[in-house]
């Protein structure tokens, strides 16, 4: 038997869209994992959530109801819960201590991969970790390529490139979008009631 393997999908998820669903979906199918834990940040370290952000709670309420429809998810609140920056390598050492003998995915999308060396503590970092990038088939090869190799031979990193039908969106667009009474469709139903029942993003 092969051994157990597990998801990590990170990020701000301000808010969770469609397209970090399907990735879930794709990744979970490919790398035949036994769950996917989705973590939201609680401050995230690369970048500040912009003004009027829905709260950390809200981030994660938003989450729980995403994920409802993938029977394989779970959402965990640790960053949430823990003071100051989220960093990866943290939650990631959490997690190993409740998955021995685990192989751990850290999902991501082409965006975060690309600037995966300026994560804290890369390198030790993708000694614990395997890294899963989840793109379009084609898109921004010679890049992903090239930042493979390059993570491959500077950090010991283990890569797998995931080629599936990604949704060409992001929560900036979503966000600029809601603002302007569009973008609905990208959004679970579900996620977008409660948006609009605490009136977020508008
Ligand atoms: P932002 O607009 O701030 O970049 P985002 O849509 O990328 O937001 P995050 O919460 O930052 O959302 O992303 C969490 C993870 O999901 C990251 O690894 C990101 O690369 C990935 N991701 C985001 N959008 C997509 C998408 N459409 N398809 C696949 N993966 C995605
Ligand atoms: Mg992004």
């Amino acid at each position: 038997m092969s051994k157990n393997a597990i998801g990590v999908m990170g990020g701000s998820f301000n808010p969770i869209h469609k397209g970090h669903i399907s990735a879930a979906r794709y990744a979970q199918k490919t790398l035949n994992l036994s769950k996917v834990f989705f973590i939201p940040a609680g401050i995230p370290p690369h970048k500040a959530l912009p003004e009027g952000s829905p709260s950390a709670l809200q981030r994660l309420e938003m989450t729980k109801i995403a994920v409802r429809e993938l029977p394989f998810a779970e959402v965990l609140d640790i960053e949430i819960k823990r003071h100051g920056k989220s960093y990866t390598i943290d939650t990631i050492y959490e997690l190993k201590k409740r998955y021995a003998d685990t192989d751990i995915y850290f999902i991501m999308g082409t965006d975060m991969f690309l600037s995966f060396e300026k994560w804290y503590r890369a390198d030790e970092l993708s000694r614990l970790i395997k890294i899963a990038v989840v793109r379009r088939r084609g898109q921004e090869t010679e890049k992903i390529r090239e930042k493979t190799y390059e993570y491959q031979k500077e950090l010991s990193a283990d890569v797998i490139i995931i080629d599936s039908p990604v949704l060409e969106i992001s929560s900036t667009e979503i966000r600029e979008q809601l603002r302007l009474g569009k973008g609905e469709e990208w959004l679970p139903g579900d996620v977008l009631t409660y948006i609009e029942r605490n009136k977020l993003y508008f």
